[in-house]
């Protein structure tokens, strides 16, 4: 099947999800300093750098593996409330992701982003990563049901994430640290969308070309 997802596969997203955040770690941690306490990039980077320390340890080749130890190395290396939600949503989707194929893996990211949201109670309009993985699953599904093929279909999903990015930019924050600053938290970017969209970047990234 050309589309087919292997355990391969989800290492390398998550090896350049950590290129990414390693790279951006200052911007994430300056957003985070605005609306938060500017952990955000240290926390992740620290967080990432073990789960792909962890991955190259233990060598996982199924897919569903390879997720749950980049899920158990998170929850376990990274502190506030990223850590868990980032842990939740692998750990989802390890436990969702079927026979891989394009809509598997699909069905596997919706799985994560339903426990982040069932984890920190947050809806859509809250200023919290929800706001740039909702639409970045919405437009992975769509692409899909286009029969568009993984790549591209991949690639709408990230500037789906981008551009719920920027929708937090004038949100007032209702859940996480921000929503303690109440209305001064609008006018900024939320620290966590802005890594979430890093995480669908890297899976574009990762998974181009397989089709
Ligand atoms: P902390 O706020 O504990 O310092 P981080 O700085 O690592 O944790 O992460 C902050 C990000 O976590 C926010 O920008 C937001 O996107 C996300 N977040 C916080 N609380 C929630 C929640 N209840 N549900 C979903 N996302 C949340
Ligand atoms: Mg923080």
């Amino acid at each position: 099947m050309a589309d087919a997802v292997h355990g391969a596969d989800l290492t390398a997203w998550v090896q350049e999800f950590a290129r990414l955040v390693h790279e951006q770690r200052d911007v994430l941690t300056e957003l985070d300093a605005a609306i938060g306490d500017a952990d955000h990039g240290t926390n992740l980077d620290r967080g990432l750098a073990a789960a792909v320390s962890a991955l190259a340890a233990e060598s996982p080749t199924d897919p569903a593996a390879v997720l749950k130890t980049v899920a158990t190395t998170l929850i376990r290396t990274v502190g506030g409330a990223s850590g868990p939600l980032y842990g939740t949503f692998f750990l989802r989707a390890s436990g969702a992701l079927g026979e891989g194929d394009g809509a598997a893996l699909a069905a596997a990211l919706r799985a994560g982003v339903e426990g982040i949201a069932a984890r920190g109670k947050a809806e859509p309009g809250d200023k919290t990563m929800l706001d740039a993985l909702g639409p970045a699953c919405d437009a992975l599904d769509e692409a899909l049901a286009d029969g568009r093929p993984l790549d591209v279909a991949l690639r709408a999903a990230a500037e789906g994430a981008a551009r719920g990015r920027d929708a937090t930019v004038p949100m007032v924050a209702r859940k996480g640290r921000a929503s303690y600053l109440g209305e001064r938290s609008a006018g900024h970017q939320d620290p966590g969308a802005t890594s979430a969209t890093l995480l669908m970047e890297a899976a574009s990234t990762a998974l181009a070309g397989r089709s």
